[in-house]
């Protein structure tokens, strides 16, 4: 017997019993181990799908002018102290953010898995925190910023290192052969899941993002704006896929979601809020224009919520309201829509780079 599978446009024919077995041995956790990378029969198709929008998604930091921006970096009087420490606390902390989230990625989670549509699209994850440390890099070059300063901004401010320290937390003992067939170390990986992709990528990178992002809408940084852009549309692909990932290992390892884990992750999400308000208060020492630190923690407030609830969990501050809805527009976000769907803005990348600013401001 045989049976025809499709994705995207290519069908294939496989024997039926042959593909059955295969499907069936497929699994988040504990499936078959094997070295071949046998994609057919897809079994997770949203990990197929994500791997596909990522990759039309696909920019390089030399795509984008800078020219603008070293302009106003060494000109007087076109920007204030405080949007000059914005682009510098961005700098410092992504510098290390996105290679700790690769990290993660790449030996705790990527190890972990078994199906090889799930070690595909996560390859690609890793794939696109390098792209993101590489446009750090081309900022700094292009803006002449010290190396060495930005790398002593995440050994020396205290907020930024207690962001690190949280994550590097749920990762640090997971790297050693767990055996994922305890309740236990399965509950331990789902946090790692949890925190690298809900409280982490999903709430505290968004303080910076919506800062640099308010310059930008303000005609300040234009390429560094554009290149954080693209970084959040990228981010949001690695949200969803930490938030499948968790959700299916759980409804496969239903032993997992217990009333104690649950609140776990909720106190979990606490943490990451309170240490990304302090971090807000550290970027923003005084309100500059536009930029108020209260309207920012009570985004995060807002962001942390929308992240549990995505993944089934009750909010922390139900009703809380978004203080930036031009912020929501210009990051994907609907309110009367799935939060995780959002709005169709894939451009591909031979649609030209420079229709953007076109579509959406
Ligand atoms: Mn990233
Ligand atoms: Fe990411």
């Amino acid at each position: 017997m045989e049976q025809r599978f499709t994705i995207g446009n290519k069908t294939f024919v496989l024997d039926a019993a042959k593909a059955e077995a295969a499907f069936a041995a497929k699994k988040i956790i504990n499936g078959r181990e094997t070295m071949t990378f046998n994609l057919l029969p897809l079994k997770y198709k949203w990990a197929y799908d994500l791997y596909s929008k990522m990759k039309a998604n696909h920019w390089e930091p030399e795509d984008i002018p800078m020219n603008k921006d070293i302009e106003q970096w060494r000109s007087d009087g076109i920007l204030s102290e405080v949007e000059r420490w914005i682009i510098r606390m961005g700098v410092g902390y992504f510098s290390a953010a996105e290679g700790i989230v690769g990290d993660n990625i790449f030996h705790v989670i990527r190890e972990a898995v078994t199906a090889p549509e799930l070690k595909l699209v996560l390859g690609r994850h890793v794939h696109e925190e390098n792209i993101h440390a590489d446009s750090l890099l081309y900022m700094i070059s292009s803006l002449g910023l010290n190396p060495h300063e930005c790398e002593a901004m995440f050994e020396g401010i205290e907020t930024i290192v207690r962001k690190n320290e949280f994550v590097a937390r749920t990762s640090r003992a997971l790297r050693y052969d767990l055996d994922l067939r305890s309740t236990e170390n399965k509950q331990l990986l789902a946090k790692n899941i949890f925190v690298f992709g809900q409280c982490m990528e999903g709430t505290q990178f968004y303080g910076l993002f919506g800062m640099i992002l308010s310059l930008y809408r303000q005609n300040k940084f234009p390429g560094i704006g554009q290149m954080f852009r693209y970084t959040l549309r990228d981010e949001s692909n690695h949200i969803e896929i930490l938030r499948n990932l968790f959700m299916d290992l759980i409804s496969e390892n239903p032993e997992v979601w217990t009333a104690s884990f649950r609140e776990d992750c909720r106190q979990l999400m606490d943490e990451a809020v309170g240490l990304e308000k302090d971090f807000i208060h550290d970027c923003l020492p005084i309100n500059a224009v536009g930029l108020s630190a209260e309207d920012f923690t009570q985004y995060i407030d807002y962001i942390a919520d929308r992240r549990l609830e995505g993944v089934g969990l009750a909010p922390l501050k139900p009703g809380v309201s978004n203080p930036f809805p031009w912020l929501a527009e210009m990051m994907d976000i609907k309110k009367e829509q799935n939060f995780f769907e959002g709005r169709v803005t894939e451009y591909q990348k031979a649609s030209s780079l420079a229709s953007v600013d076109d579509d959406e401001l």
